[in-house]
């Protein structure tokens, strides 16, 4: 019986004007964008919570400070990549991982493979262990008036033998 962790991250960003929209590495066309000091990439941002929190390494903001001028601006993919390689350094690799975005506009399911392609390859998995999906939240709240952007992710790992 392999060792298993299963890991759980969230993740939120305001939506402003003058921002590139930056979802799993994928910069979609959309009148806003994430507000943040790194690109803002609310995928990537829950992700590696979900895999520092499988292995009980703390939060994303620990590692990465976001006071810290090297992340300005940072491409989160990268981020995702080193907090990778410090999952595969604890001697365990990714089963599989799921999320859900949550946002009212723009629409995001044409953008899924990419996504999913982008994580996969950074998290070194195939592409089949990587489901990306969305939700809106029927315009009820601040996601729902398109004030901000959500990311729930899960993720499940194993002992590499
Ligand atoms: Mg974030």
């Amino acid at each position: 019986m392999p060792a298993l962790r299963i890991g759980l991250g969230f993740d939120l960003h305001r939506l402003a004007q003058g921002r590139r929209l930056v979802l799993g590495g994928v910069t979609i066309p959309f009148e806003k964008g994430l507000l943040g000091h790194s690109d803002a990439d609310a995928l990537c941002h829950a992700a590696a919570d979900a895999l520092l929190g499988a292995l009980a390494l703390g939060d994303l903001g620990q590692h990465f400070s976001d006071t810290d001028p090297a992340w300005k601006d940072a491409d989160s993919l990268l981020l995702l990549g080193r907090v990778a390689e410090m999952v595969e350094a604890k001697g365990f690799r990714v089963v599989n991982l799921d999320a859900t975005l949550i946002a009212e506009a723009p629409r995001l399911s044409p953008h899924f493979p990419a996504m999913a392609q982008n994580l996969a390859r950074v998290l070194k998995v195939s592409a089949d262990r990587v489901s990306v999906k969305a939700k809106t939240l029927e315009g009820t709240g601040e996601i729902g008036r398109g004030e901000a952007i959500a990311a729930q992710v899960i993720v499940l790992l194993e002992a590499r033998a």
